[in-house]
């Protein structure tokens, strides 16, 4: 049984229908990279994994159970963590103070102030500054830290490179690299192909809302999702 199962998933805002079909499976440990060019539905489907926007047909099913009409508070005490584009911290409270939140919220599990401190290092000299001035790669961080404090089975990543410089995206991904190794399961959402590639299972291309490609790294070519990303396959 796969960690996460999502059947003929369709979502709608209003008349336009962002994700037509979707079939997906994520087996426990594993990362997978959503990649597409804008609009393409990547977001609206990891949205809609964590429950905020519940689906016009289809179903998810999350370690065995049905979850399609679930809403997305409870997803997270299930182990559905999101880290939205745009981080969305609360900028007035520190670091510590949005780490600390966030725990309540989620379940209980080995993850610790300490830990998420560990594991982003630097963010320790930061643990007492206001979420609101830190540099954009702090923030990546603690947004990444903050979904880590609900001790997910499942971490949804939505572009965590998005605004920030070479060097903290680099420093995203190496924190990233260390959960993966950890056997954390990530579904991410990245624009950067390379990096992708680089870090995902498996990558999955979709296109005008459906899946148009996927496949194991090592197993599918960079030309190959290329052209499944601007529908020249
Ligand atoms: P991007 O990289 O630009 O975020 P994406 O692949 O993540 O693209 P989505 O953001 O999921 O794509 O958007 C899919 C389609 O749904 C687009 O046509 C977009 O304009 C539309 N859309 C997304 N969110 C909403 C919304 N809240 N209301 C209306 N339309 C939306």
């Amino acid at each position: 049984m796969s960690l996460l199962e999502i059947r003929n998933l369709d979502v709608r805002h209003g008349l336009l229908q962002a994700v037509r079909g979707v079939d997906l499976s994520v087996e426990k440990g594993e990362t997978i990279a959503l990649v597409g060019a804008n609009g393409a539905g990547k977001t609206t489907l990891l949205r809609a994994i964590a429950g905020a926007h519940l689906p016009a047909g289809g179903n998810v099913r999350f370690g065995g159970t049905d979850i399609t009409l679930v809403p997305s508070h409870s997803r997270v005490g299930l182990g559905i963590a999101l880290v939205p584009e745009g981080r969305r911290l609360f900028s007035q409270m520190t670091v510590e103070e949005n780490l600390i939140l966030a725990r309540s919220a989620g379940r209980k599990g080995p993850w610790t102030l300490d830990r998420v401190f560990e594991a982003f290092p630097n963010l320790v000299p930061r643990r007492k500054a206001k979420a609101g001035n830190l540099s954009g790669g702090e923030q990546q961080a603690t947004a990444i830290g903050r979904a880590l404090m609900t001790n997910p089975e499942i971490l949804l990543l939505d572009e965590v490179s998005l605004g920030l410089s070479p060097l903290a995206v680099d420093r995203v991904y190496a924190s990233l690299d260390t959960l993966i190794h950890g056997g954390t399961t990530i579904v991410l959402v990245e624009q950067d192909l390379r990096r992708a590639m680089r870090v995902a299972d498996r990558i999955v291309c979709m296109l005008e809302g459906k899946i148009v490609l996927e496949g194991k790294r090592g197993e599918i070519t960079r030309e190959q999702v290329s052209e499944a990303y601007f529908g020249l396959g």
